[in-house]
Protein backbone atom coordinates (compact mmCIF):
# COMPACT_ATOMS: atom_id res chain seq x y z
CA UNK A 1 0.00 0.00 0.00
CA UNK A 2 1.37 3.39 -0.55
CA UNK A 3 -0.44 5.67 1.87
CA UNK A 4 1.22 5.56 5.37
CA UNK A 5 -0.54 4.11 8.42
CA UNK A 6 -1.13 6.26 11.26
CA UNK A 7 -2.69 3.92 13.89
CA UNK A 8 -2.71 0.52 13.87
CA UNK A 9 -5.57 -1.65 15.37
CA UNK A 10 -5.57 -4.47 17.86
CA UNK A 11 -4.86 -8.22 16.60
CA UNK A 12 -8.08 -9.10 15.93
CA UNK A 13 -9.96 -6.17 14.40
CA UNK A 14 -10.31 -5.86 10.73
CA UNK A 15 -13.56 -3.53 10.65
CA UNK A 16 -13.75 -0.82 12.58
CA UNK A 17 -16.55 2.78 12.60
CA UNK A 18 -15.70 5.08 14.94
CA UNK A 19 -17.39 8.74 14.92
CA UNK A 20 -16.51 11.40 12.57
CA UNK A 21 -13.55 13.12 13.68
CA UNK A 22 -11.66 10.07 16.09
CA UNK A 23 -9.37 9.81 13.02
CA UNK A 24 -8.63 12.92 11.10
CA UNK A 25 -8.53 13.27 7.01
CA UNK A 26 -5.39 12.70 6.82
CA UNK A 27 -4.50 9.80 9.00
CA UNK A 28 -4.91 6.54 7.82
CA UNK A 29 -5.55 3.32 9.68
CA UNK A 30 -3.93 -0.21 9.24
CA UNK A 31 -5.51 -3.69 9.89
CA UNK A 32 -4.95 -5.35 13.29
CA UNK A 33 -4.52 -8.66 11.71
CA UNK A 34 -2.24 -7.61 8.53
CA UNK A 35 -0.82 -4.37 9.07
CA UNK A 36 -2.28 -3.22 5.35
CA UNK A 37 -3.80 0.52 5.24
CA UNK A 38 -7.77 -0.49 5.96
CA UNK A 39 -10.50 1.08 3.09
CA UNK A 40 -11.66 4.31 4.43
CA UNK A 41 -15.40 5.49 3.95
CA UNK A 42 -15.88 8.63 5.24
CA UNK A 43 -19.08 10.54 7.10
CA UNK A 44 -22.08 7.64 6.26
CA UNK A 45 -25.06 7.00 7.72
CA UNK A 46 -26.05 3.62 9.04
CA UNK A 47 -25.85 1.27 11.85
CA UNK A 48 -22.67 0.61 14.00
CA UNK A 49 -24.49 -2.35 15.97
CA UNK A 50 -26.41 -5.23 16.24
CA UNK A 51 -29.11 -3.84 18.36
CA UNK A 52 -29.35 -0.18 16.35
CA UNK A 53 -29.77 -2.19 13.35
CA UNK A 54 -32.29 -4.27 14.39
CA UNK A 55 -34.10 -0.69 15.85
CA UNK A 56 -33.66 0.53 12.27
CA UNK A 57 -31.92 3.30 13.07
CA UNK A 58 -28.64 4.46 12.07
CA UNK A 59 -26.01 7.79 12.89
CA UNK A 60 -23.13 9.20 11.03
CA UNK A 61 -19.76 7.41 11.52
CA UNK A 62 -16.83 7.13 9.84
CA UNK A 63 -15.30 3.37 8.32
CA UNK A 64 -12.53 1.19 8.33
CA UNK A 65 -12.39 -2.47 6.48
CA UNK A 66 -9.45 -4.37 5.50
CA UNK A 67 -9.16 -4.70 2.21
CA UNK A 68 -8.49 -8.93 2.75
CA UNK A 69 -11.35 -9.32 5.03
CA UNK A 70 -13.08 -12.35 4.58
CA UNK A 71 -9.90 -13.97 3.23
CA UNK A 72 -9.11 -17.37 4.32
CA UNK A 73 -5.71 -16.74 5.70
CA UNK A 74 -7.09 -13.42 6.81
CA UNK A 75 -9.58 -15.46 9.17
CA UNK A 76 -7.34 -17.70 10.44
CA UNK A 77 -4.63 -15.08 11.84
CA UNK A 78 -7.67 -13.64 13.33
CA UNK A 79 -8.94 -17.13 14.89
CA UNK A 80 -4.69 -17.62 16.10
CA UNK A 81 -4.93 -15.07 17.70
CA UNK A 82 -7.67 -15.39 19.44
CA UNK A 83 -6.10 -18.66 20.16
CA UNK A 84 -2.89 -17.22 21.75
CA UNK A 85 -5.38 -14.55 23.66
CA UNK A 86 -7.32 -17.20 25.20
CA UNK A 87 -4.00 -20.22 25.92
CA UNK A 88 -2.75 -20.14 29.18
CA UNK A 89 0.29 -22.00 27.54
CA UNK A 90 3.41 -20.05 26.36
CA UNK A 91 4.61 -22.65 24.70
CA UNK A 92 1.10 -23.64 22.59
CA UNK A 93 1.15 -19.67 22.29
CA UNK A 94 4.81 -19.19 20.98
CA UNK A 95 4.18 -22.11 18.42
CA UNK A 96 0.69 -20.21 17.50
CA UNK A 97 2.53 -16.71 16.76
CA UNK A 98 4.96 -19.01 14.60
CA UNK A 99 2.21 -19.95 12.81
CA UNK A 100 0.85 -16.29 12.05
CA UNK A 101 4.34 -15.22 11.07
CA UNK A 102 3.87 -17.98 8.43
CA UNK A 103 0.38 -17.45 7.14
CA UNK A 104 1.29 -13.58 7.10
CA UNK A 105 4.28 -13.85 4.92
CA UNK A 106 3.05 -16.06 2.63
CA UNK A 107 -1.06 -14.85 2.94
CA UNK A 108 -1.90 -18.20 2.29
CA UNK A 109 -4.18 -20.63 5.22
CA UNK A 110 -1.98 -23.08 6.62
CA UNK A 111 -5.54 -25.06 7.32
CA UNK A 112 -8.52 -24.42 5.62
CA UNK A 113 -11.29 -25.84 7.76
CA UNK A 114 -11.33 -24.14 11.59
CA UNK A 115 -14.23 -22.31 13.86
CA UNK A 116 -14.63 -18.79 12.44
CA UNK A 117 -17.72 -18.30 15.16
CA UNK A 118 -14.78 -17.62 18.22
CA UNK A 119 -13.26 -14.32 17.53
ZN1 LIG B 1 -6.18 -7.20 7.32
Amino acid sequence: MSKDADHKLDNLTDLWMPAIGIVPPDKHITCGVCGDVMRERRDIFGPTGMIESMAGNGHRHDTFTCPNRGEVWHDQVRALHSQIRDTPSVLIADMLLQEVAEVLRTRTPTKEQFSRYRF
